[in-house]
């Protein structure tokens, strides 16, 4: 089943039900752009982040060496979410980091300028209600695509409603013999839907030249103007411009101002990488698609510092690893993939950056980005070290010329920078549409196929009924289960409902496997084993469960 025939409102619907999601201060009607993780979500994200810092920070990339056969040395460090504002002014968020705007006069309504477009089809209403009106005609006579009489009761019915400040619905009339000599021009070539917009948006094309419309109301839209997308608050008793500070919009910059401190108070030496993860903030002007476009989401952020000869063979490495990290962790599909950004597409101090993206049931059959690996030059090195002052370079002791002792002159050198920028909200988003599964020939036809690594559930034990001495044989399989594997996530115990119902419960949650006790179990030490994935039972000693469970975990 691929993404695109999987459902958004299915895949919403079940994470609320079962407590992956919910709306943030939802009781008050919700906060646009603010999520909540319910319980299994909430350890659903801890298993996604343990696993980034597993394979990034404590054994990096899985023991795997770097392009030059080299071990892989990767630190953590934990970085607050406000800084000093003069970090902000190094990397430039404080004067670059906006979004092109749109605001509709008429109605008040933000759209993001380079988003228009999607943002308009993805949520108008007016919109999709006037498409309907765009379905070919029954008589053969008339050219496919419009039928000026349909689209005038449309503005004069549901549009008055829908779209008042819509040029077709102000002066109907106008506007639609305007558009017949332009798009009806060719009866045989249906008109572009974009064609069609920028038409009923626009009463006078030598007036005012083609307009977009305001996705809400229909009204024209003002000119793009930059819109600062950093959270602002104040650190001090005043709250004045001089305490003015920002909650971070990436993690990264809390990495590079520690970058001397690091390389001084540990043994590490270049190349080497610290890892960062937490919150950040960005007032995301639209933020929509589920959790895709948070103001408040989590990052998982490495920095790898590299002599500068040696940064595209480090690029090439992390690049190829990160994609292979993610389809271990439960993306194994064609939804995934790996585009590198053309030359126009570069920040003007990087010579290479790519996405790994993802294709959601809201991007099918296009793609979101769930992380991007950037080489980054010197640039934020030498910014922290104009505006800081303090200079962020590296003496290397193991390169320059061998001397007459043998050791080496050194060299001093700003290292070069790989990073690997993930989003964990994203990266569990793509994990559940990835795992949502429907196969109708079960009872309860929802399946949440999780990778066992990252399944918040590991395991369900069930006594079959709750008497005759079963209970008890459960609970100690569960202390058994729960003391090995408790880690991890959730054991859970349950004797509630028909058997079917409770399979069908774990299935949703997406919990690999569930050992039930039955009257044999009292006879002859065996339980019943259900797999998720294939519905298959077969039955094991007792004793045996708990290595059956490290196998089916690969724990
Ligand atoms: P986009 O182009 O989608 O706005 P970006 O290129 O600005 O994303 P980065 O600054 O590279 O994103 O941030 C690294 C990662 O952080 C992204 O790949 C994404 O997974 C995550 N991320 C960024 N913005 C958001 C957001 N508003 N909501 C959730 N995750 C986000």
């Amino acid at each position: 089943m691929t993404t695109a025939k999987k459902s958004m409102d299915d895949i919403m619907a079940l994470c609320k039900r079962r407590g992956f999601v919910y709306q943030a201060s939802e009781i008050y009607g919700g906060i646009n752009g603010f999520w909540d993780y319910g319980p299994l979500g909430a350890q659903l994200k801890k298993n996604l982040r343990d696993a980034w810092w597993e394979d990034m920070v404590m054994n990096p990339c899985r023991g795997r060496r770097g392009p030059g056969g080299e071990r892989v040395r990767c630190v953590p460090v934990e970085t607050c979410i406000i800084q000093h504002p003069k970090v902000w002014e190094a990397s430039g968020h404080l004067a670059g980091f906006a979004d092109p705007m749109r605001k509709c006069p008429g109605c008040g309504h933000f759209v993001r300028a380079d988003q228009y477009w999607e943002t308009l089809a993805q949520g108008s209403e007016w919109l999709r209600s006037l498409v309907q009106e765009f379905e070919p005609s029954p008589e053969p006579t008339k050219s496919p695509g419009l039928d000026s009489a349909r689209m005038l009761k449309w503005a004069k019915s549901k549009g008055k409603r829908l779209a008042p400040n819509l040029a077709l619905v102000r002066n109907p009339e106008v506007t639609l013999s305007w558009l017949a000599t332009r798009v009806n021009g060719q009866p045989d070539v249906p008109p572009e839907l974009e064609e069609i917009v920028r038409y009923v948006a626009t009463e006078q094309l030598h007036a005012t030249g083609l307009q977009e419309p305001c996705p809400r109301c229909g009204g024209v839209l003002d000119a793009p103007a930059p819109f600062k997308l950093m959270f602002e608050s104040w650190a001090g008793v005043t709250q004045s411009d001089d305490n003015k500070v920002y909650l971070r919009p990436e993690t990264a910059q809390g990495i590079f101002v520690h970058f001397k401190n690091v390389v001084d108070t540990t043994r590490v030496k270049v190349p080497f990488g610290i890892g960062n993860t937490g919150r950040s903030f960005r007032n995301e002007i639209t933020p929509r698609n589920f959790t895709f476009r948070s103001r408040e989401f989590e990052q998982a952020e490495l920095e790898f510092f590299c002599h500068p000869d040696e940064a595209a063979g480090w690029y090439a490495f992390w690049r190829d690893f990160r994609l292979e990290w993610w389809r271990s962790v439960g993306l194994g599909s064609d939804n995934l993939r790996l585009r590198e950004h053309e030359k126009d597409e570069l920040s003007h101090y990087s010579t290479a950056t790519c996405d790994i993206e993802y294709r959601f049931p809201f991007t099918a059959p296009d793609f979101g980005e769930l992380e991007g690996v950037a080489h980054r030059g010197c640039y934020d090195l030498t910014q922290h070290t104009e505006h800081s002052g303090v200079k962020l370079d590296y003496f290397d002791t193991e390169r320059g010329e061998t001397l007459p002792n043998g050791s080496r002159k050194g060299e001093r050198y700003v290292p070069h920078v790989i990073e690997p920028a993930a989003g964990l909200d994203r990266g569990a988003l793509a994990i559940v549409c990835e795992a949502y599964t429907r196969d109708e020939s079960r009872p309860s036809p929802e399946i949440m196929r999780f990778h066992p690594r990252i399944a918040p559930i590991k395991a369900a034990v069930f006594p079959l009924v709750n008497k005759d001495g079963m209970p008890e044989v459960a609970e100690r399989l569960h202390a058994e289960l729960f003391a090995r594997f408790g880690r991890a996530g959730f054991v859970e115990m349950d004797a509630k409902q028909s058997i079917g119902k409770r399979y069908a419960r774990m299935d949703e949650a997406g919990c690999p496997c569930c050992f039930t006790v039955d009257g044999d179990t009292l006879k002859d030490q065996t339980v019943t084993v259900r797999d998720r994935d294939t519905g298959a039972q077969e039955r094991i000693g007792i004793d045996r469960s708990a290595e059956y469970l490290a196998e089916r975990l690969g724990a």
